[in-house]
């Protein structure tokens, strides 16, 4: 009756989350109907919100780092990491890191990009949380994922605020790193 209280309550919490996010049909390109997550940052609650249910559905889980994505990734991941007080690594686009770094290409739902992590910032045998904010084709997470792997992580749990489940990226993920933590569905 408790749990079904509680889980009844992170159900409105998240509706109320998803309501502070603005649809932008056509953007950036014709086509993409882009989902603006500027006018959640804005609500002070639903920020904390976000926070706060993300914090509760990966505490429990073995990770040693957080790994956030460029850009819209780094506000989830680096809360996660301070209220969890995990390693945090950042997974950047190409020409932001100062240091040596291995580097993934990959194709997004418009065009395609690459993703840098420095090469010392994940170590043998790690267990890495990656964060985003939506998944799409998955290619994101997906390449972030693998190039944790390729510096020696072991162990890769994937959270993003969003999924778009049409477009097949979560399933992708979940096949390959087991369940895939989103919190909205489009
Ligand atoms: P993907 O690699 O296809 O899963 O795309 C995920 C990345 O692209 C995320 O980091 C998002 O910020 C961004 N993205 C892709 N599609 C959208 C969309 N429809 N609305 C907002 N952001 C998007």
């Amino acid at each position: 009756m408790l749990l079904m209280r509680i889980m009844r309550a992170i159900y409105m919490k998240i509706e109320q989350i998803k309501e502070t996010i603005t649809i932008v049909k056509d953007y950036p390109i014709k086509g993409i109907v882009f989902k603006d997550i500027t006018t959640l940052l804005e609500h002070p609650e639903a920020f904390k919100s976000t926070v706060d249910i993300m914090i509760d559905k990966v505490k429990d889980l073995d990770f040693n780092r957080v790994v956030g994505v460029e850009s819209r990734g780094f506000f989830w991941s680096g809360s996660i990491a301070y209220a969890l007080s995990k390693s945090y690594v950042l997974a950047r686009k190409p020409g932001k890191l100062p240091r040596k770094a291995a580097e993934k290409h990959f194709t997004l739902e418009y065009g395609t990009n690459t993703v840098h992590i420095h090469e010392d910032a994940i170590k043998k045998g790690d267990r890495v949380l990656v964060v985003d904010d939506l998944i799409a084709t998955g290619g994101t997470a997906m390449a972030t994922a693998e190039l944790c792997q390729e510096l020696g992580a072991t162990e890769v749990h994937i959270i993003a605020l969003i999924d778009l489940p049409k477009l097949g990226g979560s399933k992708k993920l979940a096949d390959k790193f087991g369940e895939v933590i989103t919190l909205i569905d489009y």
